[in-house]
């Protein structure tokens, strides 16, 4: 499995607008340039993206991705769902309706948003089709071609997320606050898990570091990345506090498993 890091920023991205810009980031260390949060999973059979942000097209161009089988929600937040309309060429270039996957409460308000992209509309131009499915999923195993994912259920304050686990051997926790007892024994002795970690500062919806390496210290994964990257935290600072085997995600970083 080739996994690529899209992007791993918070959800205003590094630099933010508004006059946030950098926050306490070097701006000299491209590392610390940071899209909204997003991961490519490629076996030799399918290409699986988690999550379309609004840096979604920038990102799918960078990694040169012409074909993607599905498309999984962790939760229905923008940051992590705003760019769905980006992906529209995948259906004009293979004529495939692209499916997308989610919970029930994600799958209702993606529906809500982005209306157009699951049924014809009766302002629609004759020529538009719709050009993705909403596929629910619950916890428990949802299968990709050869790719087995294990769903799983993570508190993000308000609402949950979900976190998934591809093929026993990387999962992806984005977005996740208390991260529920029941999910441990699934997640232990994995060859990769990538793992928010917003900032020093503890947040409502979002872990911190010494929560997540409180979670990474009893997953034991051969190696952890942390992502959903805040613009207080600096890429060289994350390196300094890191325990071992533990590693600051940046855009673009690719690891196989
Ligand atoms: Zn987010
Ligand atoms: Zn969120």
């Amino acid at each position: 499995m080739k996994i690529t890091l899209l992007g791993c920023g918070t959800s205003v991205g590094v630099p933010a607008l508004g006059g946030l810009g950098w926050g306490r980031c070097n701006p000299k260390n491209p590392k610390n340039r940071r899209q909204r949060s997003s991961v490519l999973i490629e076996t030799n059979h399918v290409t699986i993206l988690v999550d379309a942000g609004p840096d979604i097209r920038n990102q799918l161009l960078d990694a040169k991705v012409n074909k993607i089988d599905a498309v999984l929600l962790t939760h229905a937040h923008s940051d992590h769902t705003s760019g769905l309309a980006e992906l529209r060429p995948f259906y004009f270039a293979h004529k495939s309706k692209v499916p997308i996957f989610s919970n029930i409460e994600t799958l209702n308000v993606v529906e809500r948003q982005f209306d157009f992209l699951f049924t014809k509309q009766s302002g629609s131009p004759s020529y538009f089709v719709p050009p993705m499915t909403l596929n629910k999923i619950g916890l428990g195993i949802l299968e990709i071609g050869n790719c087995s994912i294990e769903v799983i259920k993570q508190n993000h304050g308000n609402i949950d997320s979900l976190g998934f686990i591809f093929n026993k051997k990387f999962a992806y926790s984005t977005d996740v606050v208390e991260m529920p007892e029941v999910n441990f024994d699934k997640l232990n002795n994995l060859d990769l898990w990538i793992v928010e970690a917003l900032r020093d500062e503890p947040h409502e919806a979002h872990a911190h570091f010494n929560q997540t390496f409180h979670w990474i210290k009893r997953a034991n994964p051969k190696k952890a990345v942390l992502t959903h990257l805040g613009w207080e935290s600096d890429y060289d600072y994350i390196v300094s506090i890191c325990p071992d085997n533990v590693y600051p995600g940046y855009d673009g970083m690719v690891v196989k498993v």
